[in-house]
């Protein structure tokens, strides 16, 4: 089998009787710290590899596109091709790792909401964080599908943490990835296993790498406590999370906007002096009945241009956020 890529902990490699899917093997090795510790542990990869089965399966089943098709004998999935996007999605629930080292945080403080960050995915760069308008300026992705991938990780957070809570486990924090297929479509990719995530038990010990970044014990012993957890819960259990999405439809500038007129005027005779022009535009809020995907993001286009909006006088925008 050709490989088409060798990473720190995985290796891809092109399935022969498929142009479009690929052959994901994850290797034992594990490693931490830009990859200076760096252990092979045997089993590793196997254990990782049916926690990343079993979330994107998971994941799928609620509606979440990731690029998962099936399990393959030893520790390989069968995957949909994908071209990756340069930039790694963090969410955190809990301060832990670097975000506590870079404000100073103590391990174990819950945050109000979930937090997204963006990382640069290039080890030379040693993975910097980085602003979404940066992302946008220096051309990394468009800003439809950062906007996309901050909505997809928001629900997988959701879906995620009600997972790991009937076990009585903590999803601190994870990393996702994302591809796009050759149809175009944005599709969750990578992994999901205790290598890419932290989960915490009831005292708020780890079974995730961080037993093996900080010598707390037994990797393999953590990581079957974890996929033992996985195999006992109820996905049916946890129920779809409604999702709500806007359009912002704004008046072009240079057309007639009659109710912009006549709001100034009003505004005017209250003796608001100062404004000038004033256009009336119109949000909708629609809540959708699965979790957001490429699809549903095309179609929430086609309903903009088609109805929602005119796209003569007005503008449209999708907003996720
Ligand atoms: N993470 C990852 N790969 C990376 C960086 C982080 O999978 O290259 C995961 C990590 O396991 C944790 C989360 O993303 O679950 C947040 O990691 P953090 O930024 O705290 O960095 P770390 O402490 O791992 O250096």
């Amino acid at each position: 089998m050709d490989i088409i890529h060798e990473g720190k902990v995985k290796r891809v490699f092109q399935e022969p009787d498929s142009p479009e899917r690929v052959i994901i093997e994850f290797t034992d090795t594990v490693t931490a710290g830009d990859g200076k510790k760096r252990q092979v542990i045997e089993g590793k990869g196997e254990l990782a590899c049916r926690m990343s089965e079993y979330l994107f399966g998971y994941l799928e089943g609620k509606g979440i596109d990731t690029h998962y098709v099936k399990p393959l004998s030893g520790a390989r999935l069968l995957c949909r091709k994908v071209a990756i996007y340069p930039i790694e999605v963090v969410c955190r629930n809990i301060a832990a790792g670097s975000f506590c080292r870079r404000y100073g945080l103590e391990r174990g403080e819950p945050l109000r909401r979930p937090l997204v960050e963006f990382f640069v995915k290039d080890d030379s760069l040693h993975d910097p964080l980085i602003a979404k308008d940066s992302i946008i300026l220096l051309g990394l992705l468009e800003e439809d599908v950062l906007q996309f991938m901050k909505s997809v990780t928001l629900s997988a957070n959701y879906y995620l943490t009600e997972l790991f809570r009937q076990q009585e486990l903590t999803l601190v924090d994870f990393k996702l990835e994302f591809g796009s297929t050759k149809d175009g479509h944005v599709v969750l990719a990578d992994e999901l296993s205790g290598d890419t995530m932290r989960v915490w038990d009831n005292d708020s010990t780890s079974v995730d790498k961080d037993v093996f970044r900080e010598d707390k014990g037994d990797l393999i012993e953590a990581y079957t406590q974890l996929v033992d957890s996985l195999k006992m819960t109820r996905p049916e259990d946890v129920s779809l999370r409604p999702e709500t999405v806007k359009v912002i439809v704004d008046p072009k500038g240079g057309i007639k906007n009659p109710p912009g007129e006549v709001t100034k005027k009003a505004l005017v005779r209250l003796g608001f002096s100062d404004v000038e022009e004033v256009r009336v535009g119109k949000i909708f809020k629609i809540q959708l009945k699965r979790p957001l995907t490429s699809e549903i993001l095309n179609q929430l286009r086609m309903m903009s241009v088609k109805l929602l909006s005119n796209p003569i006088s007005e503008k449209h925008e999708v907003s996720l956020d």
